[in-house]
């Protein structure tokens, strides 16, 4: 766990979510500023910085993750429309979390390119 890490706090149980999918390695919950309809987080609850922080190590825990998301598009009742997911890196990605996190995104057409 990471001080002072938003993210390492919510995967910690210390502040509170409403987790939609947790397993051992993994929490999804909803965004606190959504984008859309639905707009859900799924973090590693293991702190990494971001994806260029990832090192041969974490490829197990990163295919868990994605792995997850199907789960998680289900039980948001995602499936049959679809939906984007999304990691944003550093400033020109648009990171504002230095926590690894995926963006899940649906309830209504995304365009393309994205902003
Ligand atoms: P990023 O911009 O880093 O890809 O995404 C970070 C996301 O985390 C943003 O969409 C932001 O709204 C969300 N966020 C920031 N702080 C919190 C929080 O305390 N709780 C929740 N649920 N979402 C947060």
């Amino acid at each position: 766990m990471q001080q002072d890490c938003i993210f390492c706090k919510i995967a910690a149980n210390e502040i509170p979510v409403k987790a939609v999918y947790e397993d051992e390695d993994i929490i999804a919950f909803p965004d606190i500023n959504p984008a859309a309809p639905v707009h859900l987080l799924v973090i590693p609850k293991q702190h990494i910085t971001n994806i260029l922080e990832a090192t041969p190590a974490d490829a197990a825990m990163l295919g868990r993750l994605m792995a997850a998301i199907p789960k998680i598009a289900a039980i948001a009742g995602l499936t049959e429309d679809g939906f984007r997911t999304i990691i944003n890196t550093k400033d020109n990605g648009g990171q504002t979390v230095y926590h690894l996190h995926l963006h899940i995104l649906g309830g209504r057409f995304m365009t393309w390119p994205p902003g």
